[in-house]
């Protein structure tokens, strides 16, 4: 299988540039007092490129680009704008190799996953908002003989949208689709630890768009994060990250009363019924590689399956079989198409989740495999490598409760359906779920109970444009994606017209 070349290598696919700018009006904009950040690979730890850090006069300016574009933006017709869309999203299908380089290389994650999941996904995104705008319509409603109401949709204006760096590229597009298909202008921060891909990105596609209508302001948090965020000059905030930021983000938006999208942590229940042993091998086998997900972009993912519920009866048969599958998970070079689990995206994170593997040891879960960094050779050996875990534990415990998000997963046991249920809701989050079962009465039901917003049932980890995504309790408020997400970006215009 391929091992795709490391940026500025000899037949790479892509050379990030010595330095990124801010994507202001159209222009790349130096930042207004001139710092840059370095931006390191988690692949090796080397520095390979640095970037704008922008702080609020750089929002300021983006935002001044951003109201002068918005106006006819917001006037052009449903069709010109879904054409725009239409072709970002080829020129992102033109170039999905590079962009897969530079999102492993930036963030560590395998590329496989880059060009089966990430990038194709987030070009549908793409191609969905734009047939989706198409299809929109207003309503009309009779009031009495002499009176009708219609109802249709304006912009909001211009819109602040934040993001992770678990996903740069796809969460940067969940978020820019519907916002840019309806007619908003976008002043857009990425998150410090993975600008250059959606730099990248912008590059390729930027040009499609008329000046203003797309800005991209880099930086940290307290520097270009808090200055969008709480402006007065945006009319909607949209922001994916940790719970903790997001109740900053919503005390900052109610000051100017604009509305939020927060999507934000998770824990979520992977919950294994007792007929899964029973069934057939091939439901069997889907139900264990459900249970490895946990691992999958190296458990970065705000859904990951971190806690595993298996019912009593079948627990030590399954444990004995999931990590044996565990241990066969390939680890390694990310640009490696046979690679299932790379590197951390940074080496704080990497650092958190080698706190979290002693919290769990001190709190007295047992290790059933894993359990510390994961020794690469050669210059991997700089990168933030963490061995898939698996720890037995209860339900109480820190690691059990908390987001570790990495390729870490707690396992504990239920009795009865009872049983599954509270533990599973026994969370202060509710973003995703996983249920198990070849009896539909049981799925059925966990699905109705799980206290989530997103529960996948005999599957785990897809994530359609046309599903809504979003979550319950301190998992966030609002929906992404979906046709609902057109509303979160648009005003309902009411005229009562009377003959
Ligand atoms: P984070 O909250 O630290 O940072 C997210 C973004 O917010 C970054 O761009 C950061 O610079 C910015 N930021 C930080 N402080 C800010 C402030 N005071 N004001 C404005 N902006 C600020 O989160 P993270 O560590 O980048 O991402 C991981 C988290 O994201 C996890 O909790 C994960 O579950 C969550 N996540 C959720 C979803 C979802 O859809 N629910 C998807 C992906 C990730």
């Amino acid at each position: 299988m391929p091992v795709f070349a490391q940026p500025g290598t000899e037949g790479s696919l892509h050379t990030f540039a010595d330095r990124y700018e801010n994507f202001i009006g159209g222009e790349w904009t130096k930042p207004v007092k001139g710092q840059y950040f370095a931006n390191p690979t988690p692949v090796t730890g080397q520095i390979f490129t640095e970037v704008a850090r922008g702080t609020g006069e750089d929002i300021e300016l983006a935002l001044d680009a951003a109201h002068a574009a918005a106006p006819a933006w917001g006037k052009t017709s449903p069709a010109e704008r879904a054409g725009i869309l239409n072709r970002i999203a080829d020129r992102m299908e033109q170039n999905l190799e590079k962009l897969a380089v530079a999102e492993s290389w930036e963030n560590g994650k395998p590329i496989r996953e880059c060009l089966a999941a990430d990038i194709p996904l987030a070009i549908d995104h793409f191609r969905y908002y734009a047939g989706a705008i198409r299809a929109q319509e207003g309503r009309l409603s009779q009031i009495d003989e002499d009176t009708v109401a219609y109802h249709y949709h304006e912009p909001l204006g211009v819109v602040g949208q934040i993001i992770p760096w678990n996903f740069p590229i796809l969460m940067a597009v969940w978020k820019l689709a519907p916002a840019l298909a309806v007619g908003n202008a976008v002043v857009l921060k990425p998150a410090e630890q993975t600008p250059s891909s959606i730099l990248v990105l912008v590059e390729l596609f930027g040009d499609l768009l008329p000046p203003g209508v797309l800005n991209i302001v880099n930086g940290f948090g307290l520097e270009a994060g808090k200055p969008l965020a709480s402006n007065k000059r945006i009319r909607k905030i949209a922001f994916t990250g940790e719970t903790t930021t997001g109740r900053l983000i919503m005390q900052y938006a109610s000051e100017n009363l604009i509305p939020i999208t927060l999507e934000l942590g998770g824990k979520s229940p992977n919950i294994f019924f007792e007929d899964v042993m029973a069934a057939d091998d091939a439901f069997r086998d889907k139900a264990e590689e459900g249970f490895t997900l946990f691992a999958l972009n190296q458990g970065e993912v705000c859904t990951c399956p971190s806690r595993a519920l298996l019912q009593e009866s079948i627990a030590d048969e399954f444990l004995e079989r999931v990590v044996a599958r565990t241990n066969s998970i390939v680890q390694g070079n990310p640009l490696d198409t046979d690679t299932q689990v790379g590197a951390q995206a940074s080496n704080d994170q990497f650092e958190k989740i080698m706190s979290y593997l002693d919290i769990g040891r001190q709190e007295g879960a047992q290790v059933l495999t894993g359990g510390g960094p994961a020794e690469m050779s050669g210059d991997l050996a700089g990168g933030y490598y963490v061995q898939p875990t698996i720890f037995k534990g209860d339900n109480s415990m820190r690691i059990f409760q908390e987001e570790i998000f990495g390729p870490v997963v707690t396992v504990t046991t239920f009795s009865d359906y009872a049983d599954a249920m509270r533990t599973a809701n026994d969370t202060l989050y509710g973003l995703g779920a996983g249920v198990w079962s070849r009896n539909g009465n049981v799925a059925y039901r966990a699905g109705r109970d799980i206290q989530a917003g997103r529960v996948w049932v005999n599957n785990y980890h897809a994530y359609p444009a046309h599903a809504a995504f979003g979550g319950y309790k301190s998992s966030g408020i609002g929906r992404e994606t979906h046709l609902m997400m057109l509303d979160h970006y648009q005003q309902t215009k009411n005229l009562l017209v009377s003959y």
